[in-house]
């Protein structure tokens, strides 16, 4: 496979180039310069075709958690391959079993969980699991609770379900009309937005709107809120003390269910297991992908709680089961590997190294402060963001070319980092960093 991968760069890039469609990229530029081909992978570095080495600071795309080059799970991968390679979740297999059944231990409550293969497959997954909760636990003759309100600047995938959720223009544009009833609402942005605010009247500001827009809408349309603990891809934007809690409350006293998406944030990316257990707010839906396999197998969850799965339950032949499928969501083969993947980083304790280093490059980040393009410095955990201005009083953020310029010096320093996508011009532009949570303190410095 890989010998014959290796016939010829130059060929190589010519065969790149007459047929590979790359994601989120302008291609002109490729016929005078191919992309970077990568071929190898080990901890924190990741080596291109011609031998040059990179720090990979965004993880991929802030999936590989536990390090490139983990022999014992290319070796639970082939070993469950040979044992047993497919079978589908409506019967079962043991590494599914195992692995929810863990997820479900790891998060202290009862419930199910269903497995698909993508982040934005778990979300759309919670999507329709809401409806269909709310249409067989409604009133009768109450209307349809099918609206989601998800935040500004949140990415909930590229589906079309899932990019109606996310509320990034850019992301959006030439690809609407979207799924009707998805709404948005401010996130708690303080850095932007809070004004001089203490972090409680800010707090409350937030969840004014969030309850205004509900009450406006009419609750009984609404099916669920979705929201990422910190939000991730649109600029690393951490809640204020009490805003999760605020959100669960509202979401108690209307009947919405809470679904937080923690594709990015679980599995130790930010200093715990999971995100949301920064605030101690369970949520009634959570969906995990990346960090789930460390982008080893394709896997995504959709983790239930157990009152809402109740309502999925009936008599063999009624049709109050959940209609819904995916061929390779949960194969074996990746919920083996996501065990693993969980048992390794439980066993050399992943998630409280990312809190220690987090703190520790955060606090070296901050040093940029004094710079004058540096407006914010953010994050918890191996999640942060720093957020360039072009002046620190008005907040005008550097231009695109700026941030362009940056990512360029990083990568000449052999450096990959990742930036939010600038989804308005002239509206906001944050820097990335999200190296594996096995980066040591030299690399962290040398970030
Ligand atoms: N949700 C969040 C917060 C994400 O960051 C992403 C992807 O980056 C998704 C969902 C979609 O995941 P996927 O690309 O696996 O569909």
């Amino acid at each position: 496979m890989v010998a014959s991968l290796n016939p010829n760069r130059t060929d190589l890039g010519k065969m790149d180039t007459e047929s590979l469609w790359h994601a989120m990229v302008q291609h002109r530029p490729f016929s005078e310069k191919p992309p970077k081909c990568m071929k190898r992978g080990v901890g924190c570095h990741v080596t291109d075709a011609e031998g040059v080495e990179y720090l990979d600071g965004v993880s991929g795309l802030w999936c590989v958690n536990v390090g490139y080059g983990r022999q014992e799970l290319a070796d639970v991968a082939y070993e469950q391959m040979v044992e047993l390679a497919y079978s589908p979740l409506t019967m079962s297999h043991e590494p599914g079993i195992r692995l929810a059944h863990k997820l479900l231990a790891l998060l202290g409550y009862e419930g199910k969980v269903f497995f698909s293969t993508s982040g934005s497959e778990a979300n759309e997954t919670a999507f329709k699991i809401a409806r269909q909760y709310h249409a067989q636990t409604a009133a009768a003759g109450s209307g349809p609770r099918y609206k989601v309100i998800s935040r500004y600047r949140g990415y909930h995938g590229h589906t079309m379900g899932a990019l109606s959720a996310t509320a990034q223009a850019e992301r959006k544009l030439k690809y609407e009309p979207l799924v009707p009833g998805f709404l948005h609402v401010s996130p708690p942005y303080a850095y932007r937005f809070g004004e001089g605010r203490s972090e409680a009247v800010y707090n409350a500001a937030c969840l004014r709107e969030l309850e205004q827009t509900i009450l406006y809408e009419g609750a009984e349309s609404v099916a669920a809120v979705i929201v990422e603990p910190i939000i991730s891809g649109g600029g690393v934007i951490v809640p204020p003390e009490g805003y999760l809690r605020g959100v669960r409350e509202i979401c108690d006293r209307t009947g919405i269910l809470l679904i937080y998406d923690e594709v990015v944030n679980g599995f130790g990316r930010t200093g715990r297991m999971f995100g949301h257990q920064h605030w101690g707010v369970q949520p009634d839906m959570i969906c995990f992908a990346k960090g789930l396999t460390s982008g080893y197998m394709p896997l995504s969850a959709t983790v239930v709680k157990q009152p809402v799965f109740e309502a999925f339950m009936g008599e063999p032949g009624s049709d109050s089961h959940f209609r819904h499928i995916s061929t390779y969501g949960g194969t074996p083969v990746c919920t083996a590997v996501g065990l693993r993947n969980i048992e390794i980083l439980e066993r050399e304790g992943l998630p409280e190294r990312a809190a220690e280093m987090g703190d520790y490059l955060l606090g070296r980040l901050q040093e940029l402060l004094d710079h004058p393009n540096v407006g914010d410095v953010r994050g918890k955990g191996l999640l942060l963001g720093i957020e360039l201005v072009k002046d620190k009083e008005s907040k005008t953020p550097l231009e695109d070319a700026g941030m362009k310029a940056v990512l360029k010096q990083c990568m000449d320093h052999q450096v990959i980092i990742g930036r939010n996508t600038n989804t308005i011009p002239g509206f906001t532009n944050v820097l990335i960093l999200c190296p594996p949570l096995v980066v040591t303190r030299e690399q962290a410095d040398h970030l």
